[in-house]
């Protein structure tokens, strides 16, 4: 039987799993992932095992607190009045936290063991200062988070750290991104789980905002789609026949450094005419001063200069209607679907996510994107394709996190 889940991403037990822990955490899965609640007779028909085999398991996991029953409103009539008993995670089994740590800001979430979002915080970050400094950061924005709830790290049974760089899980750090200088090396999951005393995954913020989509957002029963993270940095998390695709060394969907233009703008890489220096959140902000510079009419000129403008300014200035501001962005987007036609032509999704902050703008961005995509991507390819803004908005890659936090805890819960 072939797993529904995408638990083994980043993850390997640390010995097989022997078949009922394994049929165990395939349970579990999908329980957590089921969209309108699953009963003991659907998972025995979709696992194709007997009742007797369900019961067993499903006992024990009631026993462990992992799950509960409840009762559905659904379906009274037709069941003589009986409401069918299904099956959900125990949301007070434990609780979850998940960092999404960007280019320029900071979210953290506070989750319960279903995924429920307790409490949450979004602060301006520079993820270019010092790692050591910015690990402190997160240790103390983490510790105030918790406060607040009335809790501490024990009450915590995991946590997974987004970074925007590609990661190398030998070490729990990433490798040599442009766009994180300094951090090269930086044992970061080690870092974290000795100051937390708590199990930490970490993971590309692409890989986790596509994870995300698909648990709980735009992507759910999809079992190809493309999340395309633009922020200050462009990436893309690929989910391929049900498994988030990292590649040989975690550098698969760095789409952002793939040529758009041969003598382009100098990217952060050091190569040129990459699509994160032409549609990413520093190169619109950049086209944005020139155009205040240049004299252009625009409400981007009332912004003062020693506040500097940002991408989001310029979404925003967008929104409003400014002309200038939607011809950055338009321009953005078709810079977006030439890149991403190539993505669409090299794997065939069925669905392209794009989010990120840069995003938010909605059908401004998405309108260029989808008519490049259109006329650049192969018909068969094209056809079969959606793309749609995150459904999770500018939490994609938060809740990814909580969902990849919850499957280490789940992991490790059915290996003992
Ligand atoms: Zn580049």
């Amino acid at each position: 039987m072939q797993s529904p889940s995408v638990v083994d991403f980043l993850y390997t037990p640390s010995h097989p799993l022997n078949t009922k822990n394994l049929n165990k955490r395939v349970i579990l899965d999908m329980i957590r992932f089921s969209t309108n609640g699953v009963s003991r007779a659907d998972l025995a028909r979709q696992m194709d095992l007997t009742r007797a085999a369900i019961t067993t398991i499903v006992n024990d996991l009631i026993e462990a607190d992992l799950v509960r029953e409840t009762e559905t409103d659904l379906d009274t009539a037709s069941s003589g009045g009986r409401r069918p008993i299904h099956l959900e995670i125990n949301p007070q089994h434990s609780k979850i936290l998940g960092v999404d740590m960007a280019v320029t800001h900071l979210s953290l979430l506070l989750a319960d063991f279903s995924a429920h979002v307790i409490s949450d915080v979004e602060l301006p970050f520079d993820i270019k200062n010092n790692p050591q400094e910015c690990l402190q950061e997160v240790d103390r924005q983490a510790r105030r988070l918790l406060e607040r709830a009335g809790l501490t790290f024990q009450d915590i049974i995991a946590a997974a750290v987004a970074v925007p760089g590609p990661v190398v899980n030998s070490f729990g750090g990433v490798s040599a991104p442009p766009i994180m200088p300094g951090w090269d090396g930086i044992p970061i999951r080690d870092i974290l789980s000795a100051q937390w005393n708590i199990p930490v995954v970490i993971g590309n913020d692409a890989d986790f905002g596509a994870l995300g989509e698909w648990a709980y957002g735009a992507g759910r029963g999809e079992q190809n789609l493309a999340y395309i993270k633009v922020g200050s940095g462009i990436g893309a998390g690929l989910l391929l026949d049900g498994h988030i695709y990292v590649g040989s060394t975690g550098c698969a969907g760095e789409i952002g450094h793939t040529t758009i233009q041969e003598n382009g703008p100098v990217c952060s890489c050091g190569s040129q005419g990459c699509l994160e220096a032409l549609a990413g959140g520093n190169a619109i902000a950049q086209r944005a001063k020139e155009a205040v510079r240049a004299g252009k009419r625009t409400l981007l000129s009332n912004i003062s200069p020693s506040a500097g403008i940002t991408a989001r300014d310029v979404a925003e200035a967008a929104r409003l209607g400014d002309l200038v501001a939607q011809q950055i962005i338009t321009s953005a987007g078709s810079y977006l679907g030439i890149a991403i036609a190539s993505l669409v032509n090299v794997f065939n999704p069925s669905l392209v996510v794009v989010g990120g902050g840069v995003a938010q703008v909605g059908d401004l961005l998405l309108n260029p994107v989808r008519q490049t995509v259109h006329e650049r991507s192969l018909r068969p390819a094209a056809q079969a394709l959606r793309i749609s803004t995150a459904v999770l908005g500018r939490r994609s890659t938060g809740i990814g996190s909580v969902v990849q936090a919850i499957n280490l805890a789940l992991d490790q819960l059915t290996e003992r």
